[in-house]
């Protein structure tokens, strides 16, 4: 009887402190932003050659947004720029430990692509960053700042996420084409596609991969109602038009901006926080090839592009299924990929080929025999950080390399949870990850020095992050 009546309470006590615990879970959010934008001066390095910047068209900016369930607290921070080097995240990581309790392996870090940012960028892709230069260290410093100004605005939120579709600004940029012409590669050979084909030319037979037309989304609002921040991801390189010498954030700035003004138009403080991240568009960019689009002013189509997609956010704001608490998680692990080496035919094509005239060579050779000189003097593999975010059934994939969309639509429909979608350039910055399948038609972004690691890579990060999110899903 005694014994019974003890097994009882226990259980009375056990079941109360589990409601008890249910009752008190209180979800926390906060965001915050640092300027970036770099001293005029700065190498712009979004084309074939750097050029330095002599205006700011509009500033740059780490964005971030953190979150805690009560026992994990994690986040993301976005910057504007073309690509960050992995170092130059950790380097921030480093600060944001010695400053503050957070699991810095729980904060997703990423580069939002624009084209007409300052480099941060060490020599090669493959060969780690040693000393930092100033931009770098500047770099690290304002990850870490938004990071700290985002846990110092930290309120009890509520949070939802969804997607919408926006098809029609995407349009993937490697075709099969009928001139042989415009296949040849600067190895001496000749592809099957072509990245960016001339508009409009009779030669252009059908794309050769897909596009990916969801604009996902994470928004968090106050207990109160107030919008605090959102999170978006499309899977757009990005839209370019500046003028040459100009720094801007591209449509991710103008989306920032368009949905700071739209939810938060009294300009209240702490201010709202717009994101957009990019997804998967290592082959998907602006560029109609057989349309016909109205000549546009600089920064015209960029605009164009960032209100389009405010505006299916903003409408699909309202269906938001809102919850008071979701459980968050986060996992990450490191993949050893070898780095593609030159082959001896193109290294014996490289010493012939400086014998033509200048005429008569591919027009981006020298490019790339000094881009594989490099890779053949760094290391012989490298270390890639994965990492995936679970927030509630949703999940979020970090990938370090400029991710061709088939990948992502993959992931998306292979993930454990019922929404997923992927950050690219995220945590680091290893160049194109084409598909083994792409590899084989060829096109610039498979050219060795513009994709510096192994044929089958990303199917190993497709697999691995598989692992990752199984083992974030909650147990039965
Ligand atoms: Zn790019």
């Amino acid at each position: 009887m005694l014994r019974r009546c003890s097994i009882a309470c226990v259980c009375v006590v056990l079941c109360l402190a589990t409601t008890v615990r249910a009752e008190d879970r209180v979800f926390l959010a906060g965001a915050a932003t640092s300027n970036i934008t770099p001293p005029l001066g700065e190498l712009i390095v979004g084309g074939w050659a750097p050029i330095p910047c002599t205006h700011i068209h509009d500033e740059l900016h780490a964005r971030c947004l953190i979150l805690n369930d009560g026992e994990t607290t994690l986040g993301f921070v976005i910057c504007d720029n073309v690509g960050i080097p992995r170092e130059v995240f950790d380097a921030a990581r480093e600060q944001i430990a010695e400053q503050t309790d957070l699991n810095v392996d729980n904060i997703l870090m990423a580069s939002t692509h624009t084209h007409s940012a300052t480099t941060a960028r060490g020599r090669s892709k493959t060969e780690a960053v040693s000393n930092l230069a100033s931009y770098q260290e500047f770099l690290a410093q304002r990850i870490t700042d938004c990071v700290r100004r985002a846990l110092n605005q930290m309120v009890p939120a509520r949070i939802g996420w969804g997607s919408v579709e926006e098809a029609s600004e995407l349009f993937n940029r490697r075709w099969y084409v009928t001139d042989p012409d415009l296949l040849t590669n600067p190895f001496g050979g000749v592809d099957k596609v072509r990245m960016n084909p001339p508009r409009g030319s009779a030669t252009l037979v059908r794309p050769a991969g897909p596009v990916d037309p969801e604009v996902s989304f994470i928004a968090v609002e106050s207990k109160e109602g107030k919008p605090l921040a959102l999170l978006a991801n499309y899977s757009l390189h990005y839209v370019g038009g500046v003028q040459s010498g100009e720094v801007s954030a591209d449509y991710f700035g103008i989306f920032a901006d368009l949905l700071q003004r739209h939810f938060d138009p009294e300009a209240q403080y702490p201010r709202f926080v717009g994101m957009m991240t990019n997804g998967t568009s290592g082959d998907v960019n602006n560029i109609n090839f057989t349309g016909k689009r109205p000549s546009r002013e600089p920064y015209e189509q960029m605009q164009i592009v960032a209100e389009k997609l405010a505006k299916r956010v903003i409408a699909a704001y309202t269906e938001i299924t809102w919850n008071d608490y979701v459980e968050l998680g986060s996992a990450k692990s490191t993949l050893q990929l070898q780095v593609r080496q030159p082959t001896p035919e193109m290294k014996e094509y490289f010493t012939s080929v400086m014998d033509l005239p200048e005429k008569e060579r591919h027009r981006h050779v020298l490019t790339y025999i000094d881009r594989i000189k490099r890779i053949e003097s760094g290391p012989q593999s490298i270390e890639v950080p994965l990492q995936v975010i679970r927030i509630g059934d949703l999940a979020v994939h970090a990938i370090p390399f400029e991710v061709f969309t088939e990948i992502g639509l993959e992931l998306k429909d292979r993930s454990p949870f019922d929404d997923a979608f992927t950050i690219e350039l995220a945590n680091g910055s290893y160049g194109y990850l084409p598909t083994p399948a792409q590899h084989e038609l060829g096109g610039y972004e498979t050219w060795l020095g513009t994709n510096n690691v192994q044929l089958d890579a990303s199917e190993k990060i497709v697999d691995q992050l598989l692992d990752l999110s199984q083992s974030l899903t909650p147990s039965e």
